[in-house]
């Protein structure tokens, strides 16, 4: 093999990592500087150059996803098969050691992989089981208490509480799950890195025969590595494996999640004379880009400090977007995405990215994005209407709009709990298979015969009562109460209430969400809609019930485009690291959302939303566009949001607002920079106003001065557009 192709397209630091000799190494730099190029073609030295079998290289990547793309690349360079590279994430890898080695870690050959939801519901019932008390001993802590102790290596018996009654309690509980955990073969996330961690420390024939295997160790995004992980990498290369580390302080973002950024410091001691490799040049971002994601994290106190430039282009500015609302928000990102694709007819959807700080951010986005016809798709986090407690709540809609949906009916009959049983449900389906008829009849069958126990006809009939009064309640009344009405009479809320902890608060900010979805559903858009398909008049459906939960249907169904189509990727700031976009939204950078409000007045949670901006920042390559909301729903609240502080940390040279047809605004400086236009129309932003050519509409911005004033209008039916103010001729309304 040919040493300079290996070492083709790496400037010169990059290339003294790539063929330095068999040591360990430390590779400290920023943002697309081309650390995990350097590791893949580390790879491929260490295979073609040094002679290592696939076989004897140990990579530890941040998601599968990362690590996917790594053997992909790894082929394409030495056309060597990457299949026995031991390449994945830190819980893929014990995994797959302890599915080997399952005696040897002491559990059973088909041990169980338990997710979180299933941990905290195994807890919550040790907790009963011992009579403790939920309230002043949340399972859900326990469950916190339980990993993080996990994470730090310990077990219940390595702990002392001393006189401490919650620590006491804690560890009493804790105890108790491992328990239960062993004798039903079960293993937890926390769990699969500890009993990897301890096979090391109790089996010395495995962790010798893996020492002897294994003759190189890659580490990438090293800065997120908690304690257990670190430990488990320091015990494994023991004084004989040698070890490169990959990371960046500055992209250190799970703190939260107890990685320690420390690591990268005790790195250097504990594996002395690693060679330290600096990369200073960003080979991904245009300098504007690059020099305002500078600009931001150097507001960062507690760095261990680098430099990045890039020989790049200045490219454009960074495009910021004042938004009326989220729904202004999300038509402009959708518009913005048009224009792009027009302008750059051969890149793909998949060039572009949207970011946000938090997963309930992506409903009205989904939605605009449904309107416009536009191909995307959501990584990690559940669709919004797929969401169990939306799908409750919709079920007993539908169910009221038509007692003949069996699948509503099978879904809440029990839900919440009304003491009908299988047995009682399996008797309703027997009955209606046999009448031929729809499960509610068959249940209307039963009660008027008394075809069952009293027992299930008192809850049966509390249940087609409940449905009934529903439906007469909601009767006149607006689509969002309706919808608010159903949520409230169904039980949904204390039902989900009981579990407690974030996930209750979780479902019901949802369920709020779907009154805002409600409340914001369009009828005239939506009768619009079906006149373009061409459904005939008297098949127009005209009841917003009925045409809310046809659009939500859509909504849930396989409006998401394939898994292996050409998209636009929307995703969480979290889940983008180490990813690289030409163009990149990040949504929503309001005050209270980003930076978060639980994270705002602690000094060390914001130095992490700050990485978390540089992280977002970082991702795009070409393009980027910021923008905020004036004002936001989410979680059924209207907020009015000042823009983040991390906008007014980036300097205004590499900032330019924009306005929807990409036409350049006022000043960056001036946030609120309507007042004149305001006097000379009389009218104010949000106004809703009517025109003789295009109908009703909502006023989203004004411009200019006198006669020049001009007014951008979103329009119910003709989309939005900028009207000179003198000729448009509104007429006010409300
Ligand atoms: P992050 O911190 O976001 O994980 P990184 O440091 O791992 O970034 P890479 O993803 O490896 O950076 O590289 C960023 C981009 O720069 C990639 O598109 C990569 O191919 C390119 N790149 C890296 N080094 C060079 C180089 N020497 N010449 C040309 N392009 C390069
Ligand atoms: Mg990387």
């Amino acid at each position: 093999m040919d040493v300079t192709a290996l070492l083709d397209g790496l400037n010169p630091p990059q290339r003294d990592a790539v063929a330095a000799p068999l040591n360990h190494q430390l590779v400290l730099a920023g943002a697309g500087s081309g650390k995990t190029r350097v590791l893949v073609h580390r790879i491929a030295w260490l295979m073609q150059i040094e002679h290592l079998s696939p076989g004897s290289i140990l990579a530890v990547t941040f998601t599968n996803k990362a690590a996917k793309e790594m053997r992909q690349r790894i082929e394409d360079l030495t056309g060597i098969s990457p299949r026995h590279l031991w390449i994945g994430t830190f819980h893929s890898l014990a995994h797959r050691l302890l599915r080997i080695h399952w005696q040897q870690a002491n559990l059973p050959e088909n041990f169980q992989i338990i997710d979180s939801d299933d941990q905290l519901r195994l807890i919550k019932r040790i907790v009963r089981a011992m009579n403790i008390d939920e309230k002043e001993f949340q399972p859900k802590q326990a469950q916190h208490y339980i990993n993080s102790q996990k994470d730090e290596g310990l077990r219940a018996k390595h702990i002392q509480p001393f006189n401490d009654r919650w620590a006491q309690t804690m560890v009493t509980i804790y105890g108790a799950y491992e328990e239960a955990c062993q004798r039903g073969g079960m293993v937890d996330f926390a769990e699969l890195l500890l009993r990897a961690h301890e096979l090391w420390l109790n089996q010395p024939e495995v962790l010798a025969q893996y020492q002897n295997r294994f003759r190189f160790i890659l580490v990438d995004e090293f800065q997120d590595t908690n304690s257990i992980q670190y430990a488990w990498l320091r015990v494994l290369a023991g004084k004989v494996i040698p070890m490169m580390a990959v990371g960046d302080d500055d992209q250190s973002i799970y703190g939260w999640r107890g990685a320690k950024i420390e690591n990268i410091l005790q790195f250097s001691k504990d594996f002395a004379g690693a060679q330290e490799v600096k990369l200073e040049q960003n080979y991904r971002s245009t300098s504007n880009i690059l020099n305002a994601a500078n600009a931001v994290i150097d507001n960062n106190p507690s760095r261990l400090g680098k430099k990045l430039w890039t020989d790049g282009e200045a490219g454009e500015p960074i495009h910021l977007y004042q938004a009326f609302n989220e729904q202004d928000e999300a038509r402009f990102i959708c518009e913005q995405v048009e224009q792009w694709k027009i302008n750059n007819s051969t890149k793909r959807y998949e060039n572009i990215a949207i970011l946000y700080r938090s997963n309930a951010q992506s409903r009205v986005l989904e939605e605009a994005f449904i309107r416009a016809a536009l191909p995307y798709r959501i990584y990690g986090g559940q669709r919004f209407f797929d969401r169990l407690e939306i799908k409750n709540a919709m079920a007993y809609l539908r169910l009221m709009q038509n007692r003949h949906d069996d699948a509503a009916l099978e879904r809440v009959i029990n839900v919440p709990a009304r003491a009908i049983g299988e047995k009682t449900v399996q008797l309703l389906r027997d009955l209606a298979r046999d009448e031929g008829s729809s499960l509610w009849q068959a249940l209307m069958q039963g009660i008027e015969h008394k075809l069952l126990t009293p027992r299930a006809l008192t809850s049966l009939s509390g249940f087609a009562n409940l449905i009934a009064q529903m439906e007469t309640t909601c009767s006149g009344i607006a689509l969002h109460e309706q919808v608010d009405h159903v949520i409230k009479s169904s039980g949904l809320i204390e039902h989900h209430l009981k579990e407690k902890g974030e996930k209750a608060q979780t479902r019901l900010e949802n369920l709020d969400e779907l009154v805002t979805a409600a409340r914001s559903f369009n009828m005239d858009e939506a009768i619009e809609k079906q006149l373009q398909n061409d459904v005939p008049d008297d098949a127009l459906i005209q009841s917003p019930l009925a045409a809310f939960l046809d659009q939500s249907a859509l909504d849930s169904g396989d409006t998401q485009a394939d898994e292996f189509a050409d998209s636009v990727q929307m995703m969480t700031l979290h889940s983008a690291k180490g990813l690289e976009f030409p163009l990149v939204f990040l949504a929503g950078v309001e005050e209270g959302l980003f930076p978060h409000k639980m994270s705002a007045n602690d000094p060390e949670r914001l130095e992490e939303e700050r990485r978390l901006c540089y992280v977002g920042i970082t991702r795009a390559m070409e393009r980027l566009v910021i923008s905020y909301a004036e004002s936001r729903r989410l979680h059924g609240q209207e907020n009015v949001n000042s823009p983040s502080r991390f906008i007014g940390e980036i300097p205004a040279e590499y900032m330019q607002e924009v306005r929807l047809k990409a036409t350049i605004k006022k000043p960056v400086s001036n946030f609120f920079g309507t007042s004149a236009a305001k006097e000379a129309t009389g009218m104010n932003i949000g106004q809703r106003v009517w025109h003789a050519k295009f109908g009703e509409g909502v006023i989203l911005d004004m411009e200019g001065q006198g006669a020049q004033s001009r007014l951008q209008v979103s329009f119910d039916f003709d989309g939005t557009k900028w009207l000179v103010a003198a000729y448009a001729k509104l007429t006010a309304m409300e």
